[in-house]
């Protein structure tokens, strides 16, 4: 028969119980022991009292915008950012208070699904840009940030060169809310950034979803990022991102892969043909090139060119302008309506009332959709009534 271990736990003095506990302690582990710890100190100073940050007015918020300091951009970037009402009022506030310096750049929106080289490409892009005397503003908008809580794209760190560069300003996407209130941000973010002299706006989102949707509605330029052999291509046209595309650069256009990036160039052209022409009446052209090795970044930046020229001279950068401002307006008002209603609490317990209701056959979902709205309606102007 095996013979029991003999687990009794040596008992030590009272002083220290804590030692009792440690089965390292026990009698068959001779040489062993286990002291009690030493209670640790705080990492921080607790006589150190937090010095909260002094908040600007938005004049002063303004004043430094226009001087072109960036970390007063930065922060009224995080005002406009933020959830909290009151940073909210200012934020509104300094953003009208900019608005007259506004309008003066070119917003230029780039996407590419991950790994087609947009950050590398940015790198490039924005060297040459600002070689060319021009201040960048790279913002981001990101659809999974929220998940993640924190987006990799507009990431300092991938923009290696850019990232030292004085006259750069680099923003990744705001992580909450809805897409709409993430791209709402990121047009508000642009407002300041031309307040503060960038003339050169990068918006930046990933082509996998809706995204693009947002940022063209932005940007004055929508340029597609695509990789050859990877049959990114057929996604592209599947998706329709092809048809917002002002511009199709064809990425990674170096050693090996020159001759199949040329061979997906041609065939994106001759796909191209297939569409009609844009409402901008300029057909998008399609360039190779290379982010990484700095190759034909001037050939891509002359596409760019050639439609900023054929644009402004047609009127056509105006009217989108225009028609992008009508959209804002009405995308702001939904947003607010939507927020107003779901987040009234007599909305929603009357919601879930409902729902239960419509579960359970007692009602059709357009009935008490319309019991719902019409309470709400009537609320609305008793609240109106009264004041
Ligand atoms: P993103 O996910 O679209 O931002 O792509 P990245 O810029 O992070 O690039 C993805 C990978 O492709 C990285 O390993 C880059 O070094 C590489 N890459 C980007 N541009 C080029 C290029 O022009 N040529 C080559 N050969 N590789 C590149």
């Amino acid at each position: 028969m095996a013979e029991k271990k003999n687990t009794r736990i040596v008992q030590h003095t009272e002083e220290c119980p804590s030692q009792q506990q440690h089965p390292e302690n026990d009698e068959q582990f001779a040489g062993l022991q286990v002291n009690s710890g030493v209670e640790q100190l705080p990492s921080v100073n607790p006589y150190l009292k937090r010095k909260r940050k002094p908040q600007l007015t938005p004049a002063e918020y303004v004043e430094g915008i226009r001087k072109g300091n960036r970390a007063v951009l930065g922060q009224a970037v995080t005002l406009v950012e933020s959830r909290n009402a009151e940073h909210q009022i200012i934020a509104q506030e300094v953003i009208e208070k900019c608005l007259p310096y506004t309008g003066n750049s070119r917003r230029i929106g780039i996407t590419g699904v991950p790994g087609a080289g947009k950050s590398t490409s940015i790198d490039s892009f924005g060297m040459h840009v600002i070689k060319q005397g021009h201040k960048l503003a790279v913002l981001a908008i990101d659809p999974s940030s929220e998940r993640s809580k924190g987006s990799i794209l507009g990431d300092k760190t991938r923009m290696e060169r850019l990232a030292v560069e004085p006259d750069v300003f680099i923003r990744p996407s705001p992580s909450a809310g809805s897409l709409g209130g993430v791209a709402r941000k990121t047009r508000e973010t642009i407002v300041l950034c031309e307040a503060a002299g960038y003339d050169t706006i990068f918006v930046e989102t990933v082509g996998v979803g809706q995204s693009e949707i947002a940022v063209h509605s932005m940007v004055d330029y929508f340029l597609l990022i695509q990789l050859a052999g990877t049959g990114d291509e057929l996604q592209g046209i599947k998706r329709g991102i092809m048809e917002m595309a002002d511009g199709i650069v064809i990425n990674k256009c170096d050693g090996d892969n020159i001759e199949r990036a040329n061979l997906a160039a041609a065939q994106f052209r001759n796909a191209l043909h297939l569409y009609p022409l844009p409402p901008s009446g300029f057909l998008p052209e399609v360039i190779t090139y290379s982010g990484y090795y700095d190759l034909n970044i001037e050939g891509v930046w002359d596409m760019i060119d050639r439609y900023f020229a054929h644009v402004k001279a047609s009127g056509y950068f105006d009217e989108k302008r225009h028609e992008q401002e009508r959209y804002w307006m009405r995308e702001t008002i939904n947003e607010q309506l939507l927020a107003r209603f779901y987040f009234d609490p007599e909305i929603e317990r009357l919601l879930t009332i409902k729902e239960d209701t419509v579960l359970a056959g007692k009602q059709t979902s357009f009935v008490a959709a319309s019991d719902v709205l019409n309470f709400y309606y009537n609320k609305i102007t008793n609240e109106h009534s009264k004041q």
